[in-house]
């Protein structure tokens, strides 16, 4: 190879490392031209990583190749799916309408079964994360990280995995529902001016369910101050929480109306539409 030299030396990008190169490599890369096919020393710009390569790919990329190649798979991933939501928008989700056979069904519901570990498995887990083999063995919580009660970050929030609805009142305050329905009886009763809040009455109550006693508590969703009585908002009763209602009845001496479906509809706050999800706001 032919080199060529410049009449004077250049400024090089940043990211070549002119030092170490002349240290490394005994001879200056201010001298070649861009086009150069000689190797220097780099220091990528994304991860850091001190790389020798050839002075005219240096020049070009500042990204050593993983980094580059993530980068590039990253605005790929972007585009192509903005052309899958484009074809979307233009001609619906290619399963919209559609149903999944009763063979898929099937495999489906077989693929979800937990996985199962063997004996042998568990044994070793279980041996490997006891006593001193625990991370946290000898440790302690500092009283700052354990945010008990009011101090916690998660302190009258609702838990992250669940559904939920934030309702605007119109004084501005946000309350967070568990249920579409929910919000909209509360919608519902600040149209009505009916004062009214949101489960901050709870009753201890014990029932019997799966031939066990619980010792539990009824968190009942709306208490009205005005007539001390309490709206429970049910779409579908779970048995058990069936069982735990009623024993609400006969141990606690309080007026207390479900309002279901067809309450809701009655009352004209259900109209049968499907979930809204997100925030719900006042209109
Ligand atoms: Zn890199």
């Amino acid at each position: 190879m032919k080199l060529q030299l410049l009449k004077e030396p250049r400024e090089l990008k940043p990211w070549v490392d002119v030092e170490t190169t002349i240290a490394k490599f005994g001879y200056d890369p201010r001298w070649f031209k861009p086009s150069s096919f000689r190797v220097v020393v780099c220091r990528c710009t994304g991860c850091g990583q001190v790389r020798d390569k050839q002075l005219r790919d240096a020049e070009l990329n500042a990204l050593c190749l993983p980094c580059s190649n993530r980068r590039n798979a990253n605005t790929n991933l972007a585009v192509r799916s903005q052309k899958i939501k484009a074809v979307w928008a233009r001609d619906g989700h290619p399963r919209l309408g559609k149903k999944h056979t009763a063979a898929a069904r099937a495999k489906i519901r077989r693929n979800r079964k937990p996985a199962v570990f063997s004996e042998e498995y568990r044994l070793n887990a279980s041996r490997k994360s006891s006593g001193s083999g625990n991370p946290f063995y000898g440790k302690k919580h500092k009283p700052e990280s354990l945010h008990r009660g009011k101090d916690s970050p998660a302190y009258g929030k609702p838990p992250a995995h669940t559904f939920k609805v934030w309702y605007t009142r119109k004084d501005g305050t946000q309350v967070c529902f568990r249920s579409t329905w929910e919000a909209r009886v509360a919608e519902y009763l600040d149209q009505h001016k009916i004062e009214w809040q949101y489960e901050t009455k709870v009753f201890p109550v014990q029932y019997e369910w799966g031939g066990k006693i619980k010792q539990s508590t009824y968190r009942a969703d709306f208490w009205l101050p005005a007539t001390n009585s309490f709206i429970e908002v049910k779409g579908l009763w779970r048995p058990e929480y069936l069982a735990k209602y009623e024993a609400l009845r006969r141990q606690h001496d309080i007026k207390i109306e479900v309002w279901d479906r067809t309450v809701l509809k009655e009352r004209g706050i259900y109209t049968g539409k499907s979930k809204i999800k997100g925030v719900l706001l006042w209109k």
